[in-house]
């Protein structure tokens, strides 16, 4: 029986290259200059000859930077070169967080009026409400099939795919709206037994309505049937709490001359 391992060879440190600490650091000040570099924070081997050295960064503004200078010896030949001189980010440093697509960035909320936000052809959460056909088409031909459906009035040129629903659902479900939102955890009871709430038609109906109490703070909004809040329909005071009925009101007789000589 024949076993194969995989092993992953490790490049062997090179004597030279790694002892070139004063080439990387004369080379390293004579580009940056000596006030921007500090002490010499070790070594890493990338490659067979070839060794990357840091030093610390001095430059104001630039706390937990490295200098990186990797150095390199040609084969069969005794001294090495600087290849490369790089300003890299260590573990403290203030770097900018990573970038995220602006698509990915854009909340509900963050439309202003007359902004727009396109949506993609083949944006997953839409399906065409008509058929494209088994062929692919390009841009132009779905564009001038759209124009054709909006001519013949055929409606909703694109509707919710499954994807688009259950995305919605999930967010709604997670969100203000949903069972563990504050609000709804300290409820008295549950959307589904409130007057208030408005039942809605199709896949979601079993899990979601819309409130409609004005003075509650989800009017308008979409709720799962187990979210809750105060205001539900058939919340009672405690005794204790109703407001005390007002006194008999007291009718004043007195006329403002038996006032006068009074
Ligand atoms: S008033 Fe409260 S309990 Fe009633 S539907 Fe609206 S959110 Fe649900």
């Amino acid at each position: 029986m024949i076993s194969s391992v995989t092993t992953t060879l490790r490049p062997k440190p090179d004597s030279a290259a790694v002892a070139a600490v004063d080439v990387a650091r004369a080379v390293l000040v004579d580009d940056v200059g000596a006030a921007d570099v500090g002490e010499h924070l070790g070594h890493v081997v990338e490659d067979d000859r070839v060794v990357t050295h840091f030093f610390a960064c001095e430059r104001p503004g630039y706390v937990g930077w490295r200098w990186s200078v990797t150095v390199a010896r040609a084969s069969r030949q005794k001294h090495v070169t600087v290849d490369e001189i790089l300003l890299v980010p260590g573990d403290e440093a203030i770097v900018a967080p990573p970038w995220v697509p602006y698509r990915e960035r854009i909340q509900p909320g963050d439309l202003s009026p007359g902004d727009l936000l396109p949506v993609d052809d083949d944006d997953p959460r839409l399906v065409p409400t008509y058929s494209f056909g088994d062929d692919p088409l390009d841009a132009d031909d779905k564009a001038q099939v759209r124009a054709v459906a909006h001519e013949l009035g055929l409606g909703r040129v694109r509707t919710l795919s499954p994807e688009g629903r259950d995305l919605a659902a999930q967010r709604w479900y997670d969100g203000d709206g949903g069972p563990d939102a504050p609000l709804a955890r300290s409820a008295p009871d549950s959307c589904t037994t409130c007057g208030f709430l408005m039942r809605i038609a199709g896949p979601l109906a079993e899990t979601f309505g819309v409130c409609a109490n004005g003075n509650a703070n989800d009017d308008g909004r979409v709720v799962s049937l187990d979210h809750g809040c105060g205001a539900h329909s058939e919340v009672r005071l405690a005794k204790k709490h109703e407001p005390q009925p007002l006194p008999d009101p007291v009718v004043d007789t007195l006329s403002r001359r038996e006032f006068e000589t009074w």
